[in-house]
């Protein structure tokens, strides 16, 4: 099997397993595992440590879930896996190909941050652009393209899961593309603080932890926020940023919060912060989310037309908040509906995976739009056919918003499936559900209305 595809494969698997197995194990064991090879019979891991080949050695209904989901990604038909350590497996290690891009070519010493690496998933391509990133996106391939001319710091701030882990790989990426030779350096804050703490403690005589920074022409800050009440870390922060900043190096931060918002830190470096440019990331809309998961499926190699467009925007909008709670999303249905693997995923396949959320209906439900339609339209003295039409007459846009309303309210239908059957596009259909959510705060006359009509559906 082509190397790539087999890493491809042994992603997919270890993505199976997230969805199957608690947070912590999987991190603890699964995480890190890696596949070393593979013939008709067996496949060879690598553990990271003795402790998780003891914990694999030991858990044989761990060990066969483990196989059965790689005979299951694979479609193989293995009858055993093998456990290695690092140390056992030295020689073929190097064989195994990883998706962490390697720091050999660099000068950058790694007796800092040896943990952090550049992740080569995470680039430009594979990162959907909307108005709430494009800011971010341009000035990003702009410092990428021309590091320290312009905007320097590059400051990206945005709430958890919008993406901004997956710019500052991006920028590494996209750099290094460029001038592999580059010493590109991507840190997390916290790992700086660690590195900083076992620093002052006297295990890295050999070169100085200023000295290591000299060496490095872009670095990548992930989450400075927690550089906050870290009085003396940040000392030696702002020695390091000024002294790369002086030099013409690029620095790109990212941060939950603007600067101005980052309290228990210095002025001076806030101010720093603000030196080049900050930017914000927004929540996406439906239509980038829908977009984004679109473009995850792909990556995947999946085929997309077996996936229901409206199954996508029903998700899209149930997780609208975090795309990484959104690709969690998608991981769940893949793993829900893996075992049949070219079935055509529809939209109460989505719903039915989705089910334990709150206000889900279940998809078999008795009552569906045309009903709610049906009484309201009785209600007002409208067949279902003019509710759905372009009438444009007062009365009738009143039933339609209405309906619109009651269809999302009882049924939990996504704007897009509502907006199907009336013909009408997604964002007509929130402007009418909002404006019947107003209504009924401030009119009783209405408010009365839509706890008739709800009664009268719930008998149906
Ligand atoms: P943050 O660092 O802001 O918390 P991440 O960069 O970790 O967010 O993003 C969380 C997940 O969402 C990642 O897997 C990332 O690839 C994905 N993601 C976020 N925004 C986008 C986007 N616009 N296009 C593609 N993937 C995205
Ligand atoms: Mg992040």
């Amino acid at each position: 099997m082509v190397i790539a595809k087999q890493n491809s494969n042994w992603k997919k698997t270890l993505q199976l397993l997230s969805t199957k197995i608690d947070n912590h194990t999987f991190e603890s064991f699964f995480e890190d595992l890696t596949l070393s090879s593979m013939d008709d019979n067996q496949a060879t891991l690598i553990v990271p440590s003795p402790l998780a080949k003891q914990f694999f050695s030991l858990k044989s209904d761990t060990s066969s879930m483990l196989l059965n989901a790689i005979n299951q990604v694979f479609d193989s038909h293995l009858k055993k896996i093998s456990f290695l350590t690092n140390e056992e497996s030295n020689a073929l290690k190097k064989s195994v190909e990883t998706n962490v891009r390697p720091r050999e070519n660099s000068n950058v010493k790694t007796t800092f941050f040896s943990n952090c690496k550049i992740n080569k998933n995470y680039t430009f391509d594979n990162f959907v652009v909307g108005e709430c990133n494009r800011e971010a996106v341009r000035a990003s391939l702009l410092v990428a393209n021309n590091p320290a001319t312009a905007y320097n710091p590059l400051f990206i701030y945005s709430k958890s899961g919008l993406g901004k882990t997956h710019l500052l790989h991006a920028i590494a990426n996209y750099y290094l593309e460029k001038h592999p030779k580059a010493n590109v350096l991507y840190i997390t804050t916290d790992a700086f603080i660690d590195e900083f703490v076992k620093y002052c403690k006297g295990n890295q005589e050999d070169i100085s932890m200023r000295e290591f920074f000299q060496d490095v022409d872009l670095l990548l800050v992930d989450d400075i926020q927690f550089l906050s009440d870290k009085t003396k870390t940040a000392e030696m922060f702002f020695y390091i940023f000024s002294s790369l900043i002086n030099n013409g190096r690029q620095i790109v931060l990212t941060s939950d919060r603007q600067p101005s918002d980052l309290r228990g830190l210095e002025e001076r470096l806030v101010s720093r912060f603000y030196m080049g440019l900050t930017v914000k990331m927004n929540t996406p809309t439906t239509d980038t989310l829908i977009e984004i998961l679109n473009r995850k499926i792909i990556y995947r190699g999946l085929d997309i037309k077996l996936f229901d467009q409206d199954g996508l925007a029903f998700m899209a909008e149930k997780f609208s908040h975090n795309v990484r709670e959104l690709e969690g999303a998608l991981n769940r249905l893949l793993f829900a509906l893996s075992s049949n693997e070219n079935k055509y995923i529809s939209l109460d396949d989505v719903k039915d995976t989705f089910s334990f959320l709150k206000g889900i209906q279940d998809s078999k439900k008795k009552v569906n739009e045309d009903d709610i339609i049906s009484v309201v339209g009785e209600y007002y003295h409208f067949d279902n056919e003019s509710i759905k039409s372009k009438d444009r007459r007062a009365q009738v846009a009143i039933a339609r918003r209405v309906s619109m309303y009651l269809c999302r309210a009882m049924l939990s239908s996504s704007f897009t499936e509502i907006g199907k059957i009336f013909k009408r596009d997604h964002s007509t259909v929130i402007t009418a559900v909002k404006k019947v959510e107003k209504e009924i705060k401030i009119n009783n006359e209405m408010l009365n209305a839509v706890n008739d009509l709800k009664k009268r559906i719930k008998a149906l």
